[in-house]
């Protein structure tokens, strides 16, 4: 056995046992009794033999090898070994004992059991001379010894079972305590008679009583009587006070919570013990409390905002199913909340939408985006769509409750979409006449190409300028303007077809894609039937008034055309068309481009000839027409491009009047004609073209009075031509200016009578000098109608005493006609084309010398 398994041992100091002065003691008595010279208790373990208690001995222990006590154990209990002289014996005789110090000669052993009940230990006798016998009766008293020895040894290990036992109690007597007392609960035992048994320090604080009144064996009574004297159950409900102040067995509350007067929660759960007596724990949760009402109270906050929300709030789950929606439903949707729990957005999408939802959820879920916004179109209860901005998160794993894995704000966005649709409308549509604006145009213009590209199929673009739009504008004001050009916008759309585009670009230009040609021919043929119909007379107010629209078109033919180019070849070919008299159109031609350049560059153009002082004026003879004689000329602009070469007066005369180009040109042109006409022998006038704009803008008086003095040619041989449309301006300012320049002398003639809205009431406004019929009855002149409104107008101007010009005077037959009609002077190419300035005077000498020679011979005169 292992030494420190044995009480005695378990003080050993360095492997050996300390001295034991009792047993000592019994083996000094036992010598003495024995009258031997050792005795000795021994002990053995796995390897050595240790002696207890020892008489004689000076060895602490031996090898268990060479130990007497071994053999003495192997035999039977309380049964002695007696060795009478050891070397008679051959078991011991050669024993290092026997033959070496201490030279036992005699034994006698009887094997003892232990505390732990093992047969481990032995009392011994034993002397260095032999003896011859050992009686029974010494047999017995040694096997009584060690009997005594053994009850000796066994009381010494239940003292120290019992020690070691108090020890354990007193230890876990300790952790407990401590246990206890470090818990945050109170805790408080009761027996079955009413009285403490255990409790914690802190029981007293959450019972609030004095630790003084705790104690082992303390009578619960007392604290609670202290408790209910201090008023701290005062305040509860009856059944709990009965309870806790007296314990009324009839109550028998063992689970609760109370609020304690200093408003502390304390949470009560009460123990029955098999035995009798309760365990009481206390728990302070008032923290847990609070949080939890100030859950509640938030969640009541968040509730108060879902329910009234305009937005809907929708919760659902990863499936993307409803599993909340907001009340606002209702409005937004027409749904009841609970009539779309369990569905699915997908459900109740617009199938054109569809595919983006998928796309969105299945990015959200598929974890790359954490929420996403988007304006998708949802079924309203009423079965119309309505446009919802959906705003949809997908909650982190640590948020998402009850299956919760997405949040979604739904906003109906009707109303912005609808003002957005509005915008860009706006964005693509003119305001005035609702068509589609450049932007729009240069879009389909662009379709236009991709479809022609897949199908093979032609289309043209057309590019379309109103005649005399600006001289309705200036005459009759922006509302009647505004109102001719929604009325062709109309009348144009009215004659495409579903699929073509008509744009307007700006003022009066238009622009026409024509899809789906299956020839070219068709283009002419619609761009005629847009001429015919904005060419209809249009009631503005109950005012008639005629417009024209001169259109370039190009036909598509080479598929890889780029938008910009073709524009700019319907563009050039719009000049062509304007170029040959307008209200007609004219197809792109490859070499057009390089005669006309398009407007923009024209104007550049234009700046750069007013600059470098390019214009040139030609003069066309005005001759009597009863004498032939020469009665003045008229002022021609002329321009001849360093590019384009001769561009006439009708092609950029009217790009001057839109840029406004024309006031410095029809200035230079004044100064011009009458620094030539200074020349001419007297009274010969020259007739100077000027345009409304010119009117309108201040400083026309000024340029013609600085002319005329820089000249120094008299006013009344200058003659100022304006046309009908100046007249039709409400600007007093106008007819006043007029006015003055007549008043200084000035002629004024009213040109081109009879194309624009003539009515011969504004020959009333102001007193002409001179009316001009345009050259357009004078070609008719022969056709009866024709010929009765210049007898009229020549009737209306001989009654206001205005002299008649016919204009564009070709043949000796319209001569003839116009002489007959009254006419009093004419021009045209029957006497000659615009001349050179130097060749006017010429001209006046020849005319001269002819008409000298053969006055009789008038129409021969005029003819020559
Ligand atoms: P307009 O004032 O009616 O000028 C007469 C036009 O008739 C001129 O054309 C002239 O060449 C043309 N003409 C004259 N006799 C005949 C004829 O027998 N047959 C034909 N077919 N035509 C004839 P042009 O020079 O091309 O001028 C066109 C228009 O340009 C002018 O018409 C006038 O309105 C405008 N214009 C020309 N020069 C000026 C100018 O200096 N200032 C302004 N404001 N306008 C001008
Ligand atoms: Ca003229
Ligand atoms: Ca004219």
């Amino acid at each position: 056995m292992s030494p420190s398994r044995s009480e005695p041992v378990a003080v050993e100091v360095f492997g050996q046992p300390a001295p034991d002065p009792q047993l000592d003691a019994v083996c000094r008595t036992a010598a003495a009794l024995f009258g031997v010279r050792y005795a000795f208790v021994s002990q053995l373990d796995g390897a050595c033999q240790w002696f207890l208690g020892r008489e004689g001995l000076i060895l602490p222990g031996t090898q268990r090898e060479i130990a007497f006590c071994a053999h003495t154990i192997r035999g039977a209990a309380h049964v002695p070994l007696v060795v009478l002289d050891t070397r008679r014996d051959r078991r011991f005789a050669a024993n290092p004992l026997v033959t070496g110090a201490p030279f036992l000669r005699f034994y006698a052993g009887v094997s003892i059991a232990l505390g732990d009940g093992t047969h481990a230990g032995t009392v011994c006798i034993a002397d260095t001379v032999p003896r011859t016998g050992f009686s029974a009766a010494e047999g017995r008293r040694l096997s009584d010894l060690a009997l005594f020895v053994e009850a000796t040894l066994r009381g010494r290990a239940a003292q120290s079972e019992a020690r070691q036992a108090h020890h354990r109690a007193e230890a876990s007597d300790t952790l407990l305590r401590t246990t206890l007392e470090s818990m945050d609960q109170g805790l408080l035992m009761t027996d079955a008679a009413d009285r403490i048994r255990v409790y914690n320090r802190r029981v007293a604080t959450l019972m609030g009583v004095p630790e003084a009144l705790l104690y082992d064996g303390a009578p619960f009574a007392m604290v609670r009587a202290h408790q209910a004297a201090s008023g701290e159950f005062a305040h509860l409900p009856d059944p709990l006070r009965a309870w806790l102040e007296h314990g009324a067995p009839e109550a028998r509350i063992y689970d609760y919570e109370r609020v304690r007067p200093d408003g502390t929660v304390l949470q009560v759960r009460t123990l029955p013990l098999p035995r009798g007596g309760l365990v009481r724990t206390f728990t302070d949760v008032t923290a847990r409390r609070t949080a939890e009402s100030a859950l509640r109270a938030s969640e009541g906050r968040y509730r108060l905002l879902a329910e009234n929300s305009n937005d809907v709030i929708v919760l659902g789950d990863i499936a993307m199913r409803c599993l909340y929606v907001s009340p606002a439903v209702r409005t937004v949707l027409g749904y009841e909340p609970e009539d779309l729990v369990g569905t699915t957005a997908a459900a109740f999408c617009h199938p054109d939408d569809a595919a983006a939802l998928t796309e969105h959820w299945s990015q959200l879920t598929a974890g790359r985006e954490g929420r996403f916004v988007a304006c998708l179109r949802h079924r309203h209860k009423a079965g119309h769509y309505v446009w919802i901005e959906a705003s949809v998160r997908v909650l982190p794993d640590a948020q998402a409750e009850d299956g919760i894995t997405f949040v979604a704000t739904l906003r109906d966005v009707s109303a912005r979409r609808e003002a957005e649709e509005r915008v860009r409308h706006m964005a693509l549509h003119d305001a005035l006449t609702g068509l589609p604006n450049r932007t729009l145009f240069r879009d389909r213009l662009d379709q236009a190409i991709a479809h022609a590209r897949r199908v093979r199929t032609g289309f043209a673009v057309l590019a379309c300028d109103l005649d005399r739009f600006k001289a309705v504008n200036d005459s009759l004001g922006h509302p009647a303007g505004d109102a001719l050009l929604r009325i062709v916008a109309a009348r144009m759309r009215a004659v495409l077809r579903p699929y073509d585009t008509i744009a307007r670009l700006g003022g009066d230009e238009f622009a026409v894609v024509l899809t789906y040609l299956d020839e070219a021919r068709e283009a002419s043929c619609l761009a005629e039937q847009l001429i015919a119909a904005v060419s209809e007379p249009i009631d503005l107010d109950g005012q008639s008034v005629e417009v024209g629209v001169s259109i370039g078109l190009t036909v598509a033919a080479d598929l890889d055309c780029d938008p910009d180019e073709l524009f700019q070849r319907a563009d050039i070919a719009l000049y062509e068309a304007k170029a040959a008299g307008r209200n007609t159109h004219r197809e792109f031609e490859p070499d057009a481009g390089a005669r006309i350049a398009t407007r923009g560059l024209l104007a550049l153009d234009m700046k750069e000839a007013i600059r470098r002082d390019a214009f040139r004026l030609a003069y066309q003879p005005v001759v009597d027409a009863a004498t032939g004689a020469v009665v003045g000329f008229e002022a021609l602009m002329r321009w001849r491009h360093p590019v384009q070469g001769e561009i006439a007066p009708g092609a950029f005369i009217p790009l001057a009047e839109e840029t406004g180009l024309i006031v410095p040109m029809g200035s230079w042109a004044l100064q011009e004609a009458c620094r030539e006409a200074a020349a001419w022998p007297a009274p010969i006038r020259v007739a100077v073209n000027v345009s409304a704009v010119q009117l309108r803008r201040p400083g026309l008086e000024a340029a013609v009075l600085s002319a005329l003095a820089a000249s120094g040619l008299p006013a009344n041989r200058l003659k100022l031509e304006v046309t009908e449309s100046v007249l039709m301006q409400d600007a007093e300012a106008v007819l006043a200016c007029l006015h003055r320049l007549r008043g200084c002398g000035v002629k004024i003639a009213l040109d081109d009578f009879g194309t624009g809205y003539s009515s011969l009431s504004y020959l009333r406004r102001f007193p002409f000098d001179q009316i001009k019929i345009d050259r357009s009855f004078i070609r008719d002149i022969a056709d009866p109608d024709a010929a009765a409104i210049v007898r009229a107008v020549v009737g209306i101007g001989e009654r206001l005493g205005m002299g008649i010009v016919a204009e564009g005077v070709e043949t000796p037959e319209q001569l003839d006609l116009v002489r007959q009609e009254g006419c009093t002077q004419v021009q045209g190419f029957l006497f000659s084309r615009p001349l050179p300035p130097g060749e006017a005077a010429a001209y006046i000498a020849a005319r001269a010398d002819r008409a000298g020679a053969s006055s009789g011979q008038r129409v021969a005169a005029a003819q020559g």
